[in-house]
């Protein structure tokens, strides 16, 4: 179902692996980024390369204002999108709990968890049938840590995980008269800038798979519940984690 997509976080890692894979399936590409406009940019070129239209919004998924003018500027340059991959996502330092600055664990429920839950209000408002849209499908970036906890590094992450798989449940079932179906992925250890050195490394060796995963893998499972290949699943939550 080709249309326009807004992928959030789409500078780097899994969020340019998707923007990119979106644009040679046919989609028009907008995506959001928040400190890199260079890294921005290439893959807004990347993506123009595939015929397709693209373009990138600095916007912090965490402040309304941002998200706001992120979809309206979506709207104004490639038309009411159809689909939202809410994949924008921070960890904190790897720490035990009793050691985490407040700001530390605002801004990370912030930016996993509120951020997921302004956009994908901006989108539904723009999506769904009952606001005259024309429906389309959501994504939402989890991670397997929402079911593992990420004991001693970051368990303030994955409780802001649980609560978007829990979130994807719930609107699955809110928006399907709307015509908006809605899921998640929950990825394991991917190759991003989002470890810490050697962390990626060490954890990787001992998982079933035995390496980590690519962001190319992630976005093949993202690119497959946004496809009409996927037209009769809604609420799932699929793990993309080499075994764990
Ligand atoms: P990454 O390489 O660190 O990239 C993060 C992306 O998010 C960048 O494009 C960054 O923009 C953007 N971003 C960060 N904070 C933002 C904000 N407040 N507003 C808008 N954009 C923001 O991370 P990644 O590994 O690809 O992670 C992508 C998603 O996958 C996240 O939700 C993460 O939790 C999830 N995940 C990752 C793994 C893994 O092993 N890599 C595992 C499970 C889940 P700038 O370039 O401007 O900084």
């Amino acid at each position: 179902m080709p249309g326009t997509v807004v992928i959030t976080g789409g500078s780097r890692g899994i969020g340019a692996a998707t923007a990119m894979l979106a644009a040679r399936r046919g989609w028009h590409v907008a995506l959001s980024y928040r400190e890199r406009p260079d890294a921005a940019r290439q893959v807004v070129q990347r993506c123009e390369q595939a015929g397709v239209r693209a373009l990138a919004v600095q916007a912090d998924v965490a402040d309304a204002d941002d998200v706001q003018r992120l979809f309206d500027t979506v709207g104004d340059e490639l038309g009411a999108p159809n689909a939202l991959v809410n994949n924008a996502g921070i960890v904190g330092p790897r720490q035990r709990l009793e050691d985490f600055a407040t700001e530390r664990i605002e801004r990370v429920v912030a930016v996993n968890l509120v951020g997921t839950i302004l956009c994908t209000r901006a989108a539904v408002r723009r999506m769904s049938v009952r606001h005259g849209g024309s429906g389309g499908a959501i994504v939402n970036v989890s991670s397997r840590a929402a079911v593992l906890g990420s004991a001693n590094e970051y368990v303030d992450y994955a409780a802001a995980k649980a609560g978007v798989d829990t979130l994807t449940v719930g609107l699955s079932r809110e928006l399907a008269e709307d015509g908006i179906r809605v899921n998640a992925v929950r990825p394991g250890l991917i190759d991003t800038e989002i470890h810490a050195p050697g962390r990626l490394e060490r954890l990787s060796r001992t998982s079933p798979l035995g390496r980590p995963g690519k962001a190319e893998e992630v976005a093949a499972a993202i690119l497959w519940l946004l496809s009409d290949e996927a037209s009769y699943t809604t609420g799932a939550l699929v793990d993309v984690g080499g075994g764990w």
